[in-house]
């Protein structure tokens, strides 16, 4: 059984909902192999002593890392909390990292109501399940 891979990401308006939101449903994240962009990390990890492997700050490059996993299929989730109220300096970041779920048909949520569906789905628990990828190759 692989470990699956699951990516946090919130702009920094949106950091307090994420980590209520991981404090939350803590118990159903912990079998999961945690990635995250850099500021996001340090702060789950200060606040919830679970493991998160960090990337670079979303803004310094963070963004585009959690996108290299996707493009290599080590990505299985990605909550991504982004700002709809502040300009990001890395929009084209963020916007390229909500395209590649996309492409690659990663289940992603960008709000709480959507990932507590997500994350209390059997299917997201269900080490067996996989989702459909994409075949390009046609
Ligand atoms: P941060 O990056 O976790 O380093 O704040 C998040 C983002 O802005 O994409």
């Amino acid at each position: 059984m692989t470990v699956r891979t699951v990516a946090l990401v919130a702009h920094d308006h949106k950091k307090p909902e994420l980590l209520a939101w991981v404090k939350q449903h803590r118990a159903l994240l912990e079998p999961f192999k945690l990635v995250a962009t850099g500021t996001t990390g340090k702060l789950i990890s200060d606040e919830t002593g679970l493991e998160v492997l960090r990337f670079k700050s979303g803004p310094l490059g963070g963004d585009q890392q959690i996108g290299a996993l996707i493009a290599e299929n080590q990505l299985d989730a990605l909550f991504f909390f982004w700002d709809p109220l502040n300009p990001a300096p890395h929009d084209p970041d963020v916007k390229a990292l909500l395209r590649l779920c996309s492409v690659w048909n990663v289940p992603v949520a960008c709000t709480p109501a959507t990932a507590d569906l997500v994350v209390t789905s059997p299917l997201f628990s269900d080490t067996e399940h996989r989702r459909a990828m994409p075949d390009y190759g046609k």
